[in-house]
């Protein structure tokens, strides 16, 4: 039994009462936490760690992300959302290969654990390359491979039945580290047989589905017309709210007061990413009727095609600040409210048990965040400082089932050099491919 003790820490426990601790001790034992508080005078430890200035929080979990997308950081500026999309996302993507995917995915681990995110829930791609990344960083993931449904040509990769096999062999591997979710595109682009074939395959298989949904009045507009109900309601027809594993909605932002119903009466968890809505200027209304009605929000980075990190803290406070400018209300998201979203909601999303608390026999998925820093001084609050002041950059060590996946900033699993060099290459060469095909596709 391996015994890892960490002394003189500030503990953001995040357990129901909220409870913080001062001056504690965390004490880690074959993957779980055993202790939290005060470790047992007789404790002998294979590993001492001295927390001094350091403060402890569950590591937060990304709940809608395209990871691989990191080759298309900065590659789409200033755009409107379709232009975004046609003129520079897919003419990149067209000629997207599976080895871009496994570098795209690696920078993105290495991005995630130097930011303090212990778990993420991916929408992309080759999604097998991707699992190799999960598996060599120690970083949890719900995978998701993303089909459309309308063609075998516009499939990335294998079709449907083809990711079946693969979510088969890959569903709860890595010591239950790499879960997977069934991944139809969305309502918008995926025929209704389609997505009813995928709620059959989610009964059978005992999976969740992860999707987009309802993102803005013109998809609401359009499937009025083709299903003559609203995007909710429409899949909530199909029985796609009811599949065994969950379902996480990335969006919803177009929703009016029955969809809002039906989410919370499904449980759907809805994945809210502010930045990518600020920075293409898309219409997004504050999360107080959502959660009035009662629905599930967690937060996630989406793809850094739009945002342009993967930083939670940054998304984190984002959240906190639009919803107050948005209510014109400084008392709304209070006190732990967004940590809360970015950790446990998250993880509740993404059907890992018992993450997102530091409490006795919660899997050891922890961060330490520095407070020798100045703008994170001095200490009155610190959840203020969490979620108001701090920065990806304050991570200084990463713990996932109790073992480190970063120590005192430098990575352990992954071998970063070798990751920026070979990310770069691969980025440069997929977009020149790309716009090379589409000129010689133009004529
Ligand atoms: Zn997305």
């Amino acid at each position: 039994m391996t015994t890892i003790h960490i002394r003189n820490l500030e503990i953001v426990t995040l357990d129901d009462a909220g409870t913080i601790l001062h001056d504690a001790d965390l004490v880690v034992q074959d993957g779980r936490i055993a202790y939290v508080g005060e470790a047992p005078p007789d404790l002998r430890a294979d590993e001492v760690v001295d927390g001094s200035g350091r403060v402890a929080m569950p590591g937060f979990v990304n709940a809608h992300c395209h990871s691989p997308m990191t080759f298309e950081r900065g590659w789409a500026e200033d755009l409107p959302f379709d232009r975004w999309l046609n003129e520079k996302i897919w003419v990149a993507e067209s000629a997207l290969t599976p080895d871009d995917v496994y570098w795209g995915a690696a920078l993105a681990a290495c991005e995630m654990i130097r930011s303090g995110t212990v778990a993420f829930n991916d929408h992309y791609f080759y999604m097998d390359r991707v699992a190799e990344v999960v598996r060599e960083s120690g970083l949890k993931a719900v995978l998701t491979w993303c089909v459309f449904g309308i063609g075998p040509e516009a499939e990335v990769g294998p079709g449907l039945e083809d990711t079946v096999e693969w979510i088969k062999e890959t569903h709860g591997t890595a010591d239950g580290r790499i879960r997977t979710f069934l991944g139809p595109h969305s309502p918008y682009i995926c025929p209704p047989d389609f997505l009813s074939r995928i709620v059959e395959l989610a009964h059978e298989l005992g999976q969740g589905i992860h999707l987009h949904l309802s993102e803005d009045s013109e998809q609401v507009t359009q499937s009025l017309e083709r299903h003559g109900m609203r995007p909710v309601q429409f899949v909530d027809s199909l029985g796609l709210f009811d599949v065994p594993g969950g379902v996480v909605a990335a969006h919803g932002l177009a929703l009016n007061e029955p969809d809002r119903d039906i989410l919370a009466e499904k449980g759907v968890h809805v994945a809210h990413c502010p930045i990518t809505y600020m920075k293409l200027a898309m219409v997004f209304p504050p999360l107080r009727p959502r959660l009035a009605a009662g629905v599930r929000v967690c937060l996630g980075t989406d793809g850094p095609g739009s945002n342009n990190d993967m930083d939670m803290f940054a998304v984190m406070r984002q959240t906190a600040l639009n919803e107050k400018y948005l209510m014109l209300d400084p008392e709304a998201l209070p006190g732990d409210t967004p940590l809360r979203m970015a950790t446990q909601n998250g993880a509740r999303a993404l059907g890992f048990e018992g993450m997102g608390a530091l409490v006795p026999g919660a899997p050891a998925d922890l961060i330490l965040v520095n407070l020798d820093a100045p703008h994170m001084r001095p200490i009155h609050s610190l959840i203020a400082n969490l979620v108001f002041a701090a920065k990806g950059g304050d991570v200084t060590d990463v713990m996932v089932d109790g073992r480190w996946l970063m120590r005192n900033r430098e990575l352990q699993t992954l071998d970063e050099a070798r990751i920026l060099y070979e990310a770069e290459r691969h980025a440069q060469a997929m977009v020149r491919r790309g716009m090379r095909q589409m000129r010689e596709y133009r004529g």
